[in-house]
């Protein structure tokens, strides 16, 4: 992976609106144990292969002019425990956000959530960019799930490949807009009970 394939899946995450202002970060774990991630405060619709941060694997930055994204913990973190993957991407989707709210994952009982999203779990606010958050994440993520709701902040999705996690992020938001509506929609229905 190059960081132009990184650049097609950010402009594809920001005209999903899955990302917004300077939210969002993605990486890519290389051969060499090295790392390609985004930078910090850019907004990812507006990225060029040269913006790409490049770490070798012990972390150090090949251009120390460079700045990494401040959630780089997160990153680092996902692909301690999860020696198979080679992709994050950690995004702010709207629903996400707001069915995070509720300290739950979403109901997954819809064909597309049942067949094509992988494995899911819920972690409770703390402060972005911490060692704290990524540790939480990476319990989750060595427990097996592939997308982790975070509390009030918003998703971070792992994969084989950028389109994996990529998919598992769109996935991920419209289970959740579905489960928020649904819920709304709830509120209008005959309850058990009631007279039709
Ligand atoms: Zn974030």
């Amino acid at each position: 992976m190059t960081p132009d394939d990184i650049i097609v899946w950010c402009r594809r995450l920001w005209d999903r609106r899955l990302v917004m202002g300077t939210s969002g970060n993605v990486s890519v774990r290389l051969h060499d144990g090295g790392l390609l991630v985004t930078p910090s405060g850019r907004g990812l619709g507006y990225l060029e292969p040269r913006d790409i941060v490049r770490l070798d694997a012990n972390g150090t930055r090949c251009d120390p002019a460079q700045r990494p994204t401040s959630e780089l913990p997160l990153h680092l973190a996902a692909y301690r425990v999860r020696p198979d993957i080679t992709c994050v991407v950690h995004t702010h989707p709207t629903m996400s956000v707001v069915w995070s709210k509720s300290g739950s994952v979403f109901p997954r009982d819809t064909i597309g959530a049942s067949e094509s999203l992988g494995k899911c779990a819920w972690t409770p606010y703390r402060k972005n960019g911490t060692t704290e958050l990524a540790d939480l994440c990476a319990l989750e993520f060595e427990r097996g799930a592939d997308v982790v709701i975070m509390e009030r902040h918003g998703l971070t999705a792992v994969g084989h490949s950028l389109e994996e996690a990529f998919m598992q992020t769109e996935l991920a938001d419209e289970a959740a807009r579905i489960a928020y509506f649904s819920e709304q929609g709830n509120a209008f229905l005959p309850q058990k009970g009631d007279q039709l």
